[in-house]
């Protein structure tokens, strides 16, 4: 029966005092995958007990973002062993499971299905998962929130309209499910030409920050849309790696703050 189901994984959960984070975007692309792995990171060197689910089930990137790309989980019975993370973060991907490549042409059940096992893992005495969400409102968000009810969720963002809009979307979706909104990032804001130095906004500036007011949600913070962010990730080496980390050190505090 799946309610009983639910409530037994559910205590489980409490039972360990795990906290899932969810961090969710409407749209893809705006730096949800970024944001999670340098959070994760930044959390880890603060001292917490911090795991990372990929549950982008068709696009995951978290494998290649902290460096674990063939990396095989091991199993003890029917639960995965995450893989371990050069950085320190203890994690699981789809992309730990499939050939470098490959396409993950399933339906939702399949992949919600499978994103219970990534979280059911065996994550030893980590008390906090980071969740990376695919982007929308599907399948695997529902189960996510109906079966593993996270302690909070953050909303990543560009700042420009058509972003915001799928945004406030998924704050919708969390709103509904009664899973409390931590509050808002806004990505990409304010690019420092590497020449001239002057700061320009090709995605404007400051919509997230608005938006985040106008719902009365929380604004965490802006990371600005930086060519070294890019080569770090597409490297396996998140920026929050480096001790002069001054964009997600100050997030992740924020959400250590919330918890
Ligand atoms: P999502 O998970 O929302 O699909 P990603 O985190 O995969 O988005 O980011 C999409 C692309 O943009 C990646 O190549 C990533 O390295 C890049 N990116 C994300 N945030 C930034 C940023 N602040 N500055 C530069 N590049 C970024």
């Amino acid at each position: 029966v799946p309610g009983v189901e639910t409530v037994r994984v559910a205590m489980t959960a409490e039972k360990r005092g795990r906290k899932i984070i969810a961090i969710g975007s409407g749209k893809g692309g705006v730096g949800k995958s970024t944001l999670s792995a340098n959070l994760a990171v930044a959390l880890k060197r603060m001292g917490r007990k911090v795991g990372l689910v990929d549950a982008d089930i068709y696009g995951p990137s978290q494998a290649r973002l902290l460096s674990t790309e063939g990396m095989r989980p091991t199993a003890q019975g029917q639960k995965m062993d995450p893989v371990m993370s050069p950085h320190g973060v203890p994690m699981l991907s789809m992309a730990q499971l499939v050939k470098p490549g490959q396409a993950i042409a399933w339906r939702g059940p399949m992949a919600a299905n499978a994103l219970g096992q990534l979280i059911d893992a065996e994550w030893g005495d980590v008390d906090l998962l980071i969740l990376d969400l695919p982007p929308g409102t599907g399948d695997v968000q529902l189960t996510m929130v109906q079966k593993y009810k996270p302690a909070g969720a953050i909303i990543v963002s560009t700042p420009q309209d058509l972003a915001l809009i799928d945004a406030t979307r998924a704050i919708d979706f969390f709103n509904q499910a009664h899973v409390p909104v931590i509050g808002m990032v806004e990505n990409m804001a304010g690019y420092a030409c590497p020449h001239c130095g002057e700061v320009s906004d090709p995605f404007g500036q400051g919509g997230a920050q608005a938006a985040a007011m106008s719902m009365n949600l929380p604004f965490l913070g802006r990371v600005p849309l930086d060519i070294g962010i890019r080569t770090a990730s597409d490297a396996g080496l998140p920026p929050a790696t480096q001790d002069g980390d001054t964009i997600f050190a100050p997030l992740a505090a924020k959400i250590a703050d919330w918890l």
